[in-house]
């Protein structure tokens, strides 16, 4: 388990899931009961989960029955630990070829499940690989020809290692899109395609994510067979254990104020502030270093190197308060963050909701921070609106709530 703490007697469970789910998905409430191999319950187990969430209990099944399936969940629910325990229970661990693949958005998530798989897969000999870009090409092509079981990758770094023939698609059983709907978004859409055109034609497809707008889901027929559907109302999508808040700011100046008075919440545990380009954060992290506050930062020009190393300084818990870009806002899991704080607004609703989830994991309480300038309210009152939830005015006594 990540943190080493506790994972029972937490909200999960009691979160009222309203799922529109396709006809025939059954709820599976426990592990023991879906059929798993005994070395992979083993993992689960030990790895500290005790009993499916919602999503799994619903979507365990048919994956595993090979369907292709979409599943929707709010943040932090077990999704990409979903993604772990099938693919696990559909290896054939005697062959050492690559039978399933796995894309992110980002180098961190494709590492992150990476771990997720190894760590739930450890008493079946599961071997999995990262495959991303910022790291030794070399190195890739020695481990996948020693034979992996399961590539979590990047989009460029994959196509790159299917094109030289590393990775060899022949025995790919099964393609997952986590983030999916930003994976089939115009910056990668193209990426994953010319993936797709290399795996065996019968392939499962497995989409996942916490945002799937109506034009993603539309597009899916294009690649995808009768696919079991798991989806939420978008009304049901923020969490009740996240609070949302607002501080006004007249002026974009006032922000950084605002930042400074709220800095001893911050460190109350673990906080991420997100800004919209990699410029501001650079600048912004400067600023609070002149000003003697201790932050660290972490965008996509960094060295891979660097990238790693504020990572797991981050997820240590050695540092406390993170400034990043968009980078971060997705799939990305470290229990101990409950504050988030939009010092921009992020440009899309999906965004927004992928931000505010990297607080409040698993049922943990989490607060968001919205830092709104005259025009930006319009901005909030929308996304407000949207999902049908609720963002006050940032209170006093705000740090009571973390
Ligand atoms: P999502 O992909 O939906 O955001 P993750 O799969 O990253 O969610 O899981 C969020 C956190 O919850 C992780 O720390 C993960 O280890 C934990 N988790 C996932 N499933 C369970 C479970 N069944 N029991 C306990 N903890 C779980
Ligand atoms: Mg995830």
């Amino acid at each position: 388990m990540a943190d080493g703490g506790r994972k029972t007697n937490i909200a999960e469970g009691d979160v009222d899931m309203e799922f529109e789910t396709s006809k025939g998905v059954k709820v599976v409430s426990s592990f023991d009961a879906m059929g798993l191999r005994e070395q992979l319950l083993r993992g689960i187990y030990q790895f500290g989960f005790e009993k499916p969430s919602a999503i799994q209990q619903r979507a365990v099944l048919p994956i595993t029955q090979g369907r292709d399936v979409i599943a929707q969940a709010q943040s932090g629910t077990g999704k990409t630990s979903l993604i772990a325990i099938t693919l696990c229970q559909m290896l054939d661990t005697t062959l050492r070829e690559v039978q399933a693949l796995v894309l992110s958005p980002t180098r961190e998530l494709a590492t992150q499940t990476e771990k997720n798989i190894l760590a739930i897969g450890d008493h079946m000999a599961v071997q999995a690989h990262a495959c991303i870009g910022g790291k030794s090409v070399g190195d890739d092509i020695r481990k996948l020809e020693n034979g992996v079981h399961i590539v979590s990758g990047t989009p460029g770094r994959v196509f790159d290692m299917i094109k030289r023939r590393s990775l060899r698609t022949r025995n790919i059983k099964t393609l997952v899109l986590d983030e999916a709907d930003e994976m089939l978004n115009k910056g990668f859409k193209e990426q994953i395609y010319d993936i797709y055109r290399y795996l065996p034609p019968e392939t499962q497809v497995v989409l996942v994510s916490a945002t799937l707008p109506h034009e993603v889901l539309e597009m899916t027929h294009k690649f995808m067979t009768d696919p079991v559907r798991i989806l939420v109302k978008r009304d049901e999508l923020t969490l009740e254990g996240i609070k949302q808040f607002f501080v006004a700011v007249e002026r974009e100046e006032w922000k950084f104020d605002t930042l400074c008075d709220l800095y001893d919440t911050l460190t109350i545990t673990q906080a991420v502030i997100f800004c919209n380009t990699k410029r501001k954060v650079d600048w912004l992290t400067e600023k609070m270093r002149q000003n003697n506050f201790t932050v660290s930062a972490m965008h996509g020009d960094m060295p891979q190197k660097e990238r790693e190393a504020i990572m797991d300084e981050f997820r240590k818990g050695a540092t406390r308060v993170l400034i990043t870009t968009d980078v971060w806002a997705r799939g990305l899991d470290v229990q101990q963050v409950s504050l988030v704080i939009n010092y921009d607004l992020p440009n899309s609703r999906e965004l927004y909701i992928h931000r505010i989830g990297r607080s409040g994991r698993f049922g943990r309480k989490g607060v968001a921070i919205n830092f709104v300038k005259n025009d930006d309210i319009k901005i909030l009152r929308d996304i407000e609106q949207f999902y049908s939830t609720q963002i006050d005015e940032m209170p006093m006594n705000v740090a009571d709530l973390i």
